[in-house]
């Protein structure tokens, strides 16, 4: 399966096969200034593979105290690292993206071992998760600070410092371990902050790794402590007075608890939240390519299960049936199963709660006069012990129906038809949402006007990559707000400090 228009699924594991793969869950600590502990606070999860439904690990949850400690040692190493010679940050920014890369097999593994991740997908994400180290490395020695006036009309010099804010609190969810670390991390420790990380307790494995190869790489203990824990750790990070900011990856149910603590300890934070992006297919756009995107990165990748996959497909009119017959039985033929052959591009989604989630999502769109096109059954066989539904589309999807307006988070694809471009960007605009959106045409002209006119954080026209690390990432209404990525990523860190000398 060819799989241009992401780098998350180059492989690059093709001398293995699945058998190959060592399935051993490796042990998770809480990881806190250095030290390794095998016990926290919090108790114990119960890790389950999503391929098999059977637990495979015991996870130890960090509590309250274990956050207050991480947070405490977190502060201490601050008036350090804050002081680190920028070009010394940068040294070992750089080394730990040479540590990525070079971990690939294994953060593969883990990745897989986390979610149910395809290994091929999996290891995708590790040049991506070391690029976006290696970007902020670069940065780490060229925040500087404005004049902004230099002894103009009042006589006196103004100048702005740019500057870390201290502690960072980081909470993460679980649909991409790996590259939420490095979309988060990086960009702190280069602007000279701390950061304290609680990854989602149903991925535990790679955040391990992480801080292993941070502890590899050099950086001083206390820089980066990474604790897994259930959603108590997570607010116990919000809230705690020495946290001065945070940054979030989850679901807009989870952000707006976290909104409202963070405005009871007068906090700023980052939101990264869900998404329903629109992909608008226009009748002079190449189809073959506009087809074999829009089924793969709704349906196939992560089983659905990523926030700016493009999960509308509004398709012009006079090319509607025609598109709507070639994704059904692209959809029907992608590789869904075992996560750790790497021919497999659908993998299980994360665990059974999803699973009920998503099969009553098909149930409803279907009462609600959907037309199903493929899929929309839990899968069988060998695979009936995992979470596996089939790739799902439903064509002539009305806009205004639950399936076209929510989130799904699974491989449930929703079609609709448009007649003209301004019918198209109505549709695309009209849902809470506006995290990405999708434009398949040759028109350049028309590619300018969506890119004005669509309501979202970011408009990828033509199979353009999804998270090149250059360009500031996140949404807006129900998406959130905040950026990752580009210098926009970077600032998000830095807080501004205005100096006048008279
Ligand atoms: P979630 O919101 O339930 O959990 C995310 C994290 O928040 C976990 O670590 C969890 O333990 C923690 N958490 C839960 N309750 C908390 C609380 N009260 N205080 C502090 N922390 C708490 O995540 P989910 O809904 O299962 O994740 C899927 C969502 O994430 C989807 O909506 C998806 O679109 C979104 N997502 C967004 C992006 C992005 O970059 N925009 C990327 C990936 C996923």
């Amino acid at each position: 399966m060819d799989c241009q228009f992401l780098p998350i699924c180059p492989g690059g594991l093709d001398h293995m096969s699945a058998t190959d793969v060592d399935r051993t869950r490796p042990n998770v600590h809480l990881r806190i200034g250095g030290e390794r502990l095998n016990f926290g606070g919090g108790g114990v999860f119960e890790h389950i593979d999503p391929a098999t439904g059977q637990v495979d690990a015991l996870v130890p949850l960090a509590d309250a105290a274990d956050v207050d400690r991480a947070v405490a040692v977190a502060h201490d190493a601050f008036g350090s690292w804050r002081r680190t010679r920028p070009a010394e940050r940068r040294r070992l920014l750089m080394r730990l993206a040479d540590l990525i890369d070079d971990a690939v097999e294994e953060f593969a593994r883990r990745g897989t071992l986390d979610n149910g991740t395809p290994i091929s997908t999996a290891a995708g994400f590790v040049p991506q998760a070391a690029e976006w180290t290696r970007y902020y490395a670069g940065w780490a020695d060229k925040i500087h600070s404005d004049v902004t006036a230099s002894f103009a009309d009042d006589g006196e010099l103004g100048l702005t410092l740019a500057q870390p804010y201290g502690v960072i609190g980081v909470i993460i969810t679980w649909n991409g371990p790996l590259i939420s670390l490095a979309m988060k991390i990086p960009a702190a420790l280069a602007a000279g902050n701390t950061v304290v990380v609680k990854p989602s307790e149903l991925t535990p494995f790679c955040g391990e790794l992480f801080a292993d190869l941070v502890e590899e790489a050099g950086f001083p203990p206390g820089v980066v402590n990474i604790l897994p824990g259930a959603p108590e750790a997570g607010a116990a990070l919000v809230a705690h007075p020495l946290v001065q900011k945070v940054t979030f990856t989850g679901g807009p149910v989870t952000a707006r608890k976290i909104l409202h603590l963070c405005a009871d300890h007068m906090k700023p934070s980052v939101l990264e939240l869900g998404g329903k992006s629109a992909n608008i297919v226009f009748a002079d756009a190449d189809l073959d390519i506009a087809c074999m995107h829009g089924t793969i990165m709704s349906v196939g990748v992560l089983s659905g299960q990523g926030c700016a996959l493009p999960t509308r497909m509004l398709v012009h009119r006079s090319i509607y049936d025609d598109v709507v017959d070639r994704v059904g039985s692209m959809a029907k033929s992608l590789p869904v199963g075992d996560p750790f052959d790497p021919t497999t591009l659908s993998g299980p989604v994360v665990n059974a709660a999803a699973l009920e989630r998503i099969l009553a999502i098909i149930d409803r769109a279907k009462l609600d006069g959907a037309r199903l096109v493929t899929g929309g059954a839990r899968l069988e066989g060998a695979l009936a012990g995992g979470y596996f539904i089939e790739p799902t589309v439903f064509a002539d999807v009305d806009p205004e129906s639950s399936l076209a307006q929510d989130e799904v988070f699974g491989p449930v694809l929703a079609m609709t038809p448009f007649d003209t471009d301004d019918e198209a960007i109505a549709i695309a605009n009209g849902t809470q949402y506006g995290l990405s959106a999708y434009v398949q045409t040759k028109d350049l002209r028309r590619a300018h006007r969506l890119a004005e006119e669509l309501v979202a954080g970011e408009v990828l026209v033509n199979g353009a990559r999804n998270l090149a690390v250059h360009r500031p990432f996140g949404g807006l209404g129900r998406s959130g707000f905040g950026k990752e990525g580009g210098r926009a990523g970077l600032e998000e860190f830095l807080r501004t400090k205005s100096v006048g000398i008279a």
